[in-house]
C-alpha cells in the first residue's frame, strides 16, 4: 500500500526494511501469531544477494536472485512501499518519505548496510566505464561476467574492502570462479591475477585460511595482505594499493577491475538517535545477544543494519530472525526476553566451479560448526558446493523467507 503525505498508521509490530532479514522476520512473526506486522520497504524486487558472486563468476543468471516484492511478502502483512526517513524514539513514530507517518508498539530495524561507491576516489567512475565491475551490485554482477569470461590475457585486480561488510569473504568468491573458468580454458597462465584484501590473512581462521591459500596458489594469485584500494584513474586504467602496515604504495596497471566497495550504515541512520552514543559507524544499538535497543525499549534491531558483534551474513540473521521473534513474542505475553542469539556466522566461499570451502565461525572468529565438533566441511567439498548452489536458493526462497527456517 502506498500512504497519502499527512496521513497516519498505527501497527503492532512495523519492521523498515523488506530484505533478508525484514521479510524472515515479518514471516516467523506471522507464524508466531502475530497480526498486525507491517513492511516498510520501497523497492518493488527483492534480491537474494549470495547468488550475485555466482551471476559475476557464471554460475548463475541474474534472473535467479530477483522475485517481485509482492510474491515474498507473506500472506497477512502489510507492505507500505515507502522509504523511512527518520524515527522518533520517543512518540514511537517512524516518518516516511512520502510526508506520511506510522506509529508502532514495536519497531524492527533491517534496512541493510550501503555501498559507498565514492568513498574511493575513481571508483564510482571505473565501475561506470568498461572495464570495472563487482559482485556487490546486482546490474554490475552480470558485467563482470562478461569481463571475466571473455579475458584471455592481461591482469585483473580483484579488492575487499576494510571494515563492515556485509559477508566480506564474498568479495573473493569471482575470483575463484574466474580462476576455474580461466584453467578450464587453457588461459589462466596467460591472466596476472592480483587480489588485495584489508586483513592480515586471507580469511582470519586458522582452517579457513589454509584453505584458501592452497587454493590461491594452486591458480597463482598474486595476494596482497592487510591492503587497501587507495583510489582508482579509470581511464589510463590504473589502481593505487596501499599497504597499511608497510604505507607502501603500488601502482597496478589492469584490464579488468573487480572491486567490492566500502560499507556503512544506511545515511538517514547515522543522523537518528539510534546509534551508540560517541560511535560514528551509524549502525543500530543493540543488545548483542537479545538485539534490543538499550535505551528504546519498544526497539530492536537484526541483519547488517545493526550493531551486532558478528562478522555480517545471510546465516548470522537466519539465527537472528528466530531470536528476536521468540523475544518479542515474549515480550508481548508480559515475559523477560529470554532467548540469545549465540553470534553464529557463516560464509561460504566458492573455491572453484564445482566445491566449496564452507567457514562456520563466532564473533572471534572461532570455529563453530554447525555439527559440534565436526569441522569437515571447512574443507574444499562437492557436497557444500551443492548445499549452497542449488539447494541454499531454494530454502532461502521457500522456507527462510517464510520464518519456516
Ligand atoms: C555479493 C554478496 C554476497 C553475499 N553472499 C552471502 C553468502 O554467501 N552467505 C551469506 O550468509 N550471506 C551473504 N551475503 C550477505 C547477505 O546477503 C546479507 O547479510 C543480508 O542480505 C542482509 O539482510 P538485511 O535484511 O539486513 O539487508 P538486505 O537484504 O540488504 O535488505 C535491506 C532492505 O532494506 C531496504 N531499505 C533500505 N533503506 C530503507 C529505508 N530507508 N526504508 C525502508 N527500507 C529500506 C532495502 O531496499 C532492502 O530491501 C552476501 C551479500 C552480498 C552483497
Amino acid at each position: 500500500m502506498n500512504l497519502a503525505p499527512g496521513e497516519q498508521r498505527h501497527h503492532e509490530v512495523l519492521i523498515i526494511g523488506g530484505g533478508n532479514a525484514g521479510i524472515s522476520l515479518a514471516g516467523r512473526l506471522r507464524r508466531y501469531r502475530f497480526r498486525d506486522v507491517a513492511v516498510v520497504e520501497p523497492k518493488s524486487r527483492h534480491l537474494y544477494q549470495p547468488l550475485f558472486s555466482h551471476i559475476a563468476g557464471g554460475t548463475a543468471d541474474a534472473f535467479e536472485a530477483v522475485r517481485l516484492q509482492s510474491a515474498v511478502t507473506p500472506p497477512g502483512v502489510t507492505w507500505i512501499q515507502d522509504k523511512a526517513v527518520d524515527v522518533s524514539a520517543d512518540t514511537h513514530t517512524v516518518l516516511l518519505h512520502s510526508g506520511s507517518a506510522v506509529t508502532y508498539d514495536h519497531l524492527v530495524i533491517c534496512p541493510g548496510i550501503q555501498n559507498d561507491w565514492t568513498a574511493v576516489p575513481g571508483l564510482k567512475e571505473a565501475m561506470e566505464g568498461p572495464h570495472g565491475a563487482s559482485n556487490y551490485e546486482y546490474e554490475l554482477a552480470p558485467k563482470a561476467w562478461d569481463l571475466l569470461r571473455t579475458l584471455t590475457s592481461g591482469t585483473v585486480v580483484f579488492t575487499q574492502p576494510p571494515g563492515p561488510a556485509s559477508c566480506a569473504g564474498a568479495a573473493q568468491k569471482p575470483l575463484y570462479l574466474a580462476c576455474d573458468h580461466w584453467r578450464r580454458e587453457g588461459v589462466l597462465k596467460d591472466i596476472r591475477v592480483i587480489l588485495a584484501v584489508p586483513t592480515p590473512t586471507i580469511f582470519g581462521m586458522e582452517i579457513i585460511d589454509e584453505e584458501l591459500n592452497r587454493k590461491t596458489a594452486e591458480y597463482g594469485v598474486e595476494v596482497r595482505f592487510s591492503t587497501e584500494l587507495a583510489s582508482v584513474e579509470p581511464v589510463g586504467r590504473t589502481v593505487e594499493l596501499v599497504g597499511t602496515v608497510t604505507g607502501v604504495a603500488e601502482t597496478v596497471a589492469y584490464d579488468v577491475l573487480h572491486a567490492v566497495p566500502p560499507q556503512s550504515a544506511p545515511q538517514w541512520l547515522k543522523s537518528t538517535d539510534l546509534p551508540a552514543p560517541g560511535t560514528t559507524d551509524g549502525f543500530v544499538e543493540v543488545d548483542p545477544v537479545i538485539l534490543r535497543h538499550p535505551r528504546f525499549p519498544r526497539i530492536w534491531s537484526l541483519g547488517d543494519a545493526a550493531s551486532t558483534l558478528n562478522s555480517k551474513s545471510g546465516a548470522a540473521l537466519r539465527e537472528q530472525a528466530t531470536v528476536l521473534a521468540k523475544n518479542l513474542r515474549a515480550v508481548r505475553k508480559g515475559r523477560k526476553p529470554g532467548t540469545e542469539y549465540n553470534q553464529y556466522s557463516a560464509c561460504p566461499f566458492v573455491v572453484s566451479r564445482n566445491t566449496v570451502v564452507f567457514s562456520e565461525f563466532d564473533d572471534k572468529y572461532d570455529p563453530m560448526p554447525t555439527v559440534p565438533g565436526w569441522n569437515d566441511l571447512a574443507r574444499e567439498r562437492r557436497l557444500t558446493f551443492i548445499a549452497e548452489r542449488v539447494m541454499l536458493p531454494w530454502v532461502y526462497w521457500n522456507l527462510i523467507l517464510r520464518g519456516r527456517a
